[in-house]
């Protein structure tokens, strides 16, 4: 509750300061157009939209709405590969998988949490890199095979408060053991009530989970879609 009056407020704030910037702006004197041009400046940088764009185009995320949080762990070497193996920390998934997961923040967003993201679609080279360094399936998808990542409906993802504080899921990003599965309930109230929430509602959205990673969701359509070698470019 608290949350929601705080961001009111700040909306209102928001409000007041573009009137303040249109009342000046009738004044015509330089300095004050500057402002405006500024204003302008930061809306033209809005979001992108998913018209025309086919369900199985790469997009980039953040393109698309504002409303997540990123640690991309693998474009770090805080991960249990101790590498970093990509160039630079982006988050790519298909436009089915994108408008899925706007869908599921909104729900997330009306209970004062929403995504965070530490892995999205993987490039199939990246993952030829990640099973150079651990060849052992139960850790890394086999490249010839491919993972779910790497055809871009694959997400690796927890839950963050209105302030960034990431909600308790009882373990790290790729803990793997059996403290991180789904089927553990020898764990606290409220680490089981996180990884609901985050469970049934990334149900709801389209999304389904393994047994041994609270962490990581597949999007149910799309399983058949082919392994990809798509790469972004580091620009942002
Ligand atoms: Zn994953």
């Amino acid at each position: 509750m608290k949350y929601h009056l705080v961001f009111m407020v700040t909306l209102v704030a928001l409000g007041c300061r573009q009137e303040v910037v249109k009342k000046q702006n009738k004044s015509n004197s330089s300095d004050k157009i500057e402002t405006v041009v500024k204003v302008d400046s930061v809306q033209k940088k809005e979001l992108k939209s998913f018209e025309g764009l086919a369900d199985t185009t790469f997009v980039r995320l953040a393109d698309f709405s504002g409303d997540f949080a990123y640690d991309m762990r693998y474009a770090t070497e805080n991960n249990f590969l101790k590498a970093k193996v990509y160039d630079c920390a982006e988050c790519y998934t298909r436009v089915k998988t994108a408008k899925a997961l706007i869908n599921a923040n909104k729900d997330f967003l009306e209970k004062g949490a929403r995504i965070k993201f530490f892995d999205c679609y993987r490039p199939n080279s990246v993952q030829y890199k990640m099973w150079e360094i651990v060849p052992n399936p139960q850790y890394v998808a086999n490249p010839v095979k491919g993972s779910i990542h790497n055809k871009g409906g694959a997400v690796d993802i927890t839950l963050v408060d209105i302030d960034g504080n990431e909600l308790d899921m009882g373990t790290d990003f790729d803990f793997f053991g059996k403290k991180a599965y789904h089927d553990n309930l020898d764990l606290s109230e409220e680490i089981l009530s996180n990884r609901k929430l985050l469970k049934e509602t990334m149900e709801a959205h389209g999304f389904w989970s393994i047994r041994t990673e609270w962490w990581h969701y597949n999007l149910s359509a799309g399983s058949n879609d082919k392994i990809a070698n798509f790469k972004w470019e580091c620009m942002h």
